[in-house]
């Protein structure tokens, strides 16, 4: 047993784990007793990965109505009070990181993630932040308002303030694996959990020929309907085919927590609908009656070409019982002109199934927001808060999950900060 009470231990050194350490350590330098625990044998594995390993790390143009969570009203609040401006002033000034945008994202200048969690490390060090590596919080207890953390290792800690920043469960490898509720677990009680499930991921589809399109990416737009055929939600952007037979792409991604949620509750007609061509069928059928009439002689394939990818023509017209490198444009009536156009426009994919936890960016569920206080702190419980990925909050593609990282770690910062 470590016999100090620590002022606050937190637990898990990503993303929002890192970030709380560092706002305690400006508010406190070193006059006070932090520990970070971190399960793997290095800080902000995942946060290493991010935007392709470039780190999109917020964007100027949050919009909350594009985060899932159970608690819509106090996420606004949260990102109001502390959101992009803050987050890139606290970089800025104080982690030394310059950034850069591209549109609404914001960068390290660097492009480069290592820049992001080397200012992150070499601050909370500067403050003398202790961290321990490959110790992994098993369980927390409490008595007296001392909280008792216990390790795989058989090493225990003692605090007055715990933050639990263990992430949730996707990409495994980098030590995020749903912790949260066992650690929790004889503190709290399940009505404090939404299941985790993976969010941000591809979706996979049975239709013929869909794995001959591996690779190719098009600009479009992507709309899920559930099988009562309500439109659930919608997004536009690049889509991608995978070689698992599917699709993927930020504007699949964007969709796939409400094709994910319609699916794990049974919907079995869910389908994602796809305009392969970013424009209206009104203008492709004008398009390809315009290429009838000069390239009458040509295959449909090659006479498609120039505006539309060969794979695709031959996709699309094979679900019309119809082969693009035989049949010439000429062939082609009026009626399935139409109908090739409203197909290119509107292309119905069955989802069957998604990327599991190794595919997926995020998980949606965790601890309920609407359980957690302004400052993270859980209701229930003084002293104990619950902060990042941990929480039942995702967001879209475009940094909107390492804003709430930094907006929860730096909320509990400034509640922690009452506390000690
Ligand atoms: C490939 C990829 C790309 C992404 N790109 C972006 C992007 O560009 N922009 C964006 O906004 N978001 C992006 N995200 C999402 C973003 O990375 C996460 O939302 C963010 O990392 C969550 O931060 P976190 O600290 O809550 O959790 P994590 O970063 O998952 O960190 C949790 C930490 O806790 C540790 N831990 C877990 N359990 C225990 C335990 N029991 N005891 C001790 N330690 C424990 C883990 O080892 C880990 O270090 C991306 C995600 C992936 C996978």
């Amino acid at each position: 047993m470590d016999n100090k009470v620590y002022d606050c231990v937190i637990i898990g050194g990503g993303a929002a784990g890192l970030y709380c350490a560092a706002r305690l350590g400006r508010t406190f330098f070193s006059n006070k007793r932090f520990l970070l625990l971190e399960a793997g044998p290095r800080a902000g594995r995942k946060l290493a990965l991010t935007g392709s390993g470039r780190c999109n790390l917020t964007n100027t143009n949050i919009d909350t109505s594009r985060y899932n969570t159970d608690d819509p009203e106090k996420l606004a609040s949260c990102l109001n009070r502390y959101g992009c401006t803050e987050a890139s002033d606290f970089y800025e000034n104080v982690l030394g990181v310059v950034l850069e945008k591209k549109g609404d994202l914001v960068y390290p200048s660097t492009f480069k993630s290592s820049t992001v969690v080397d200012a992150l490390r070499f601050y909370i060090s500067d403050h003398a932040i202790h961290t321990e590596f490959k110790e992994r919080v098993v369980s927390i207890t409490e008595e007296k308002n001392i909280f008792e953390i216990k390790t795989e290792s058989g090493r225990k800690f003692m605090s007055r303030n715990v933050v639990i920043a263990t992430g949730g469960i996707t990409y495994p490898s980098t030590g995020s694996t749903g912790d949260v509720n066992n650690i929790l677990d004889k503190l709290t009680d399940e009505s404090c959990f939404i299941p985790f499930r993976p969010a941000l991921t591809s979706l996979s589809s049975d239709i013929a020929g869909i794995k001959g399109l591996a690779g190719i990416r098009c600009r479009g737009d992507v709309k899920i309907i559930d099988g009562n055929g309500t439109v659930r939600d919608k997004s536009e952007g690049e889509i991608l085919f995978t070689k698992e037979g599917g699709i993927s792409g930020i504007c699949v991604m964007d969709v796939s927590d409400t094709a994910v949620g319609l699916l794990e509750d049974g919907d079995d007609k869910v389908r994602a609908v796809l305009n392969l061509t970013g424009k209206s069928a009104g203008e492709i059928c004008q398009m390809i009656y315009i290429r009838r009439q000069m390239y009458a002689n040509r295959t449909c394939a090659d006479a498609l070409s120039g505006m539309l990818l060969r794979n695709i023509t031959e996709f699309v017209m094979k679900q019309m019982n119809l082969k693009s490198d035989k049949m010439t444009l000429r062939d082609l009536n009026d009626k399935q002109v139409a109908e090739l156009a409203n197909l290119l426009c509107a292309f119905p994919v069955p989802v069957t199934g998604y990327g599991g936890t190794d595919k997926a960016q995020v998980s949606s569920g965790g601890f309920k927001l609407s359980k957690l206080d302004d400052n993270m702190q859980t209701n229930d419980i003084p002293g104990l808060y619950v902060i990042g990925e941990a929480v039942n909050c995702n967001g879209i593609c475009g940094g909107y999950n390492l804003q709430w990282a930094w907006t929860s770690a730096a909320l509990a910062a400034e509640g922690i900060s009452g506390n000690v």
